[in-house]
């Protein structure tokens, strides 16, 4: 066959009826939550069989392959949407969110220099603005939206670095692993990553910090930069972010939060109290594909430094000098802030989430959150099986079944989320194997925790005969 000029066109009804369709299919979907299961796995060798084959080179109809990628590929994941996924973090999604991406994606929607993007440059420094604000961080901040926390955490990292040179970088036992694979990417000398120990409530305390500051100055080292986490994604635990910015403010080195997790709770009343001083950070990393209903990706970088950012990562070539606009007129170029050029709008989903349902609405899901961990913790202390390992705390729960090995817990959360009624992840905590849930979807209902509690337990006391 010889491929018309027009080869990759569709026709405007066929185009039309695809799009109706998949239209039906992701509503089925998000109404259909909870009847699936919440996790599915198939072996390699089937999923290449129905996947993979040598390079296909006739056409084939575009339904028969958009079927194939959503009964089998979209079918074989973590439902990170569904009711009871519990494991590591959710991603519960909203339906405006997904248009908004759709739309970029449909568009060919670009944010990356002003000339080529100003519209959608706009989006994002709003989108960010709005975020900031609704986290009751202090005007201004710069920001820029990457693919996830890991690679907001490094852009951050890198623009601290520029700012105040090598020197030391501070992390606790139960700092995210990105933070170090990053560093160390970056070509930070691994001897100058110190990871301090948390306190008895997995915090990073003042204290600690003080005392390794204190000694690395008196060995004629230079404290560069302390990353604190706000909302631990083991415990949900936050370090000590007012004493630490204490000391920053004494020893001048750079505060980054890590906000990945925890930062939306800063929306709500509860939140905000447990993050104080969030508001001190040099800059600060919100993941809204958490805890802020978005689909994958969207990370936000918030750095307190104005200008920061752009000084860090602008390019300058000649094949880009026509695009990159005026900074006296606040034309900003989004692929100066950081190491990506060509770049999807993140935006427009964040934005028509916070347009759409306005920032108390957004608060009252991220609170249901919040309170569905504490009914958690309650459901346990009811379990005369079970006893609680550390309280919930930003929508994170970890209990234990008293008197079952490691073992025991591990094998009962594979067993729950084999079964697919539930995801459930396992962790380590001081050595020892617990069960954690995380419950920020607010389309939880208690009895999807109390029943995910209740097997639990009864598929530890199934496997060790003697735990009751
Ligand atoms: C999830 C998480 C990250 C990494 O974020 P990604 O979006 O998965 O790259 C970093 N820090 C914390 C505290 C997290 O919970």
């Amino acid at each position: 066959m010889t491929p018309d000029p027009d080869v990759l066109d569709l026709d405007p009804d066929h185009m039309r009826r695809l799009g109706y369709d998949l239209v039906d299919r992701v509503v089925a979907h998000l109404t259909g939550l909870g009847g699936g299961p919440a996790l599915a796995t198939a072996a390699p060798g089937d999923l290449r069989d129905a996947l993979g084959g040598p390079l296909p080179r006739d056409p084939a109809p575009v339904e028969e392959g958009l079927a194939r990628l959503a009964d089998v590929a979209v079918a074989n994941q973590q439902h990170g949407d569904h009711p009871r996924y519990f494991a590591r973090v959710a991603g519960p999604s909203s339906f405006p969110a997904i248009l908004a991406d759709w739309l970029v994606t449909g568009t060919q929607t670009v944010a990356s220099s002003w000339v080529g993007g100003s519209g959608p440059t706009t989006v994002e420094l709003v989108a960010c603005d709005w975020l900031r604000e609704a986290l009751g961080l202090p005007a201004p901040m710069d920001g820029i939206l990457l693919s996830g926390g890991s690679m907001a955490n490094i852009t951050g990292l890198l623009a601290a670095r520029a700012a105040g040179g090598p020197g030391v970088a501070y992390l606790s036992d139960q700092t995210h692993s990105s933070i170090r694979r990053g560093l160390l990417a970056m070509g930070w000398d691994a001897a100058d990553v110190r990871t301090l120990p948390s306190d008895e409530g997995l915090r990073l305390d003042a204290g600690t910090v003080r005392a390794a500051v204190v000694g690395d100055l008196a060995a004629g080292r230079r404290p560069a930069i302390v990353v604190a986490t706000a909302g631990t994604t083991n415990t949900g635990a936050v370090d000590d972010l007012p004493g630490i910015a204490d000391l920053r403010d004494e020893h001048g080195f750079w505060l980054h939060v890590d906000a990945a997790y925890g930062g939306p709770a800063a929306m709500t009343p509860t939140g905000r109290t447990v993050l104080t001083g969030l508001d001190r950070a040099d800059s600060v990393v919100v993941d809204p594909h958490k805890w802020l209903f978005q689909p994958y990706d969207i990370a936000c970088l918030l750095v307190r430094e104005r200008g920061l950012l752009d000084r860090t990562f602008t390019m300058n070539p000649e094949y880009l000098a026509d695009v990159q606009g005026d900074v006296a007129r606040g034309e900003v170029t989004m692929h100066n802030r950081s190491l990506e050029l060509t770049r999807r709008s993140r935006a427009f989903k964040l934005w028509l989430t916070f347009r759409t349902y306005g920032a108390d609405v957004l608060a009252a899901a991220v609170q249901r959150g919040i309170a569905l961990a504490e009914h958690a913790q309650r459901r346990v202390e009811a379990d005369p099986r079970l006893e609680v390992v550390t309280p919930a705390q930003l929508g994170i729960v970890t209990f234990a079944a008293t008197g079952a090995t490691d073992e025991a817990h591990v094998s009962a959360a594979s067993l729950i989320t084999e079964d697919g009624y539930a995801a459930v992840s396992p962790t380590v905590l001081r050595g020892r194997s617990v069960f954690r849930l995380c419950t920020i979807n607010p389309r939880t209902t208690e009895d999807d925790l109390t029943g995910t509690i209740a097997r639990l337990a009864d598929l530890v006391a199934a496997a060790v005969p003697g735990v009751r």
